[in-house]
């Protein structure tokens, strides 16, 4: 349902996105930033990946700066077509989503 997938983005970004804008991103990204025939690392296969909506992963323990407890970190899964691994990558190097700043707001963009 692309309606619910642009209502999920806009709640974690609060900016709007549509789906097209996240799959430009991240297709951009991917092919500047990810040579070769991409095989999956668990079956081996090149069967391509599929790219499934933006999640949060919540920080539980951890002593890294700007990594506090009860933050999240906001990732964009790939599902190998094959055998359904899936590799997640940031979301903010990508530019998925803008810096957050310490505080956990995010940082406004020009
Ligand atoms: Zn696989």
């Amino acid at each position: 349902m692309p309606g619910a997938m642009s209502a999920v983005l806009s709640t974690i970004t609060g900016m709007a996105m549509s789906v097209a804008e996240y799959n430009r991103i991240v297709t951009e990204w991917t092919r500047t930033h990810w040579d070769g025939d991409r095989p999956c690392p668990l079956c081996g296969k090149v069967a391509g990946w599929s790219t499934l909506a933006l999640v949060e992963m919540r920080v539980r323990n951890t002593d890294l700066e700007g990594q506090e407890p009860g933050t999240s970190l906001p990732v964009v899964p790939l599902a190998c077509k094959n055998c359904a691994y899936i590799a997640c990558f940031a979301a903010v190097p990508m530019g998925v989503l803008p810096p957050v700043s310490p505080q956990g707001d995010t940082e406004a963009t020009a």
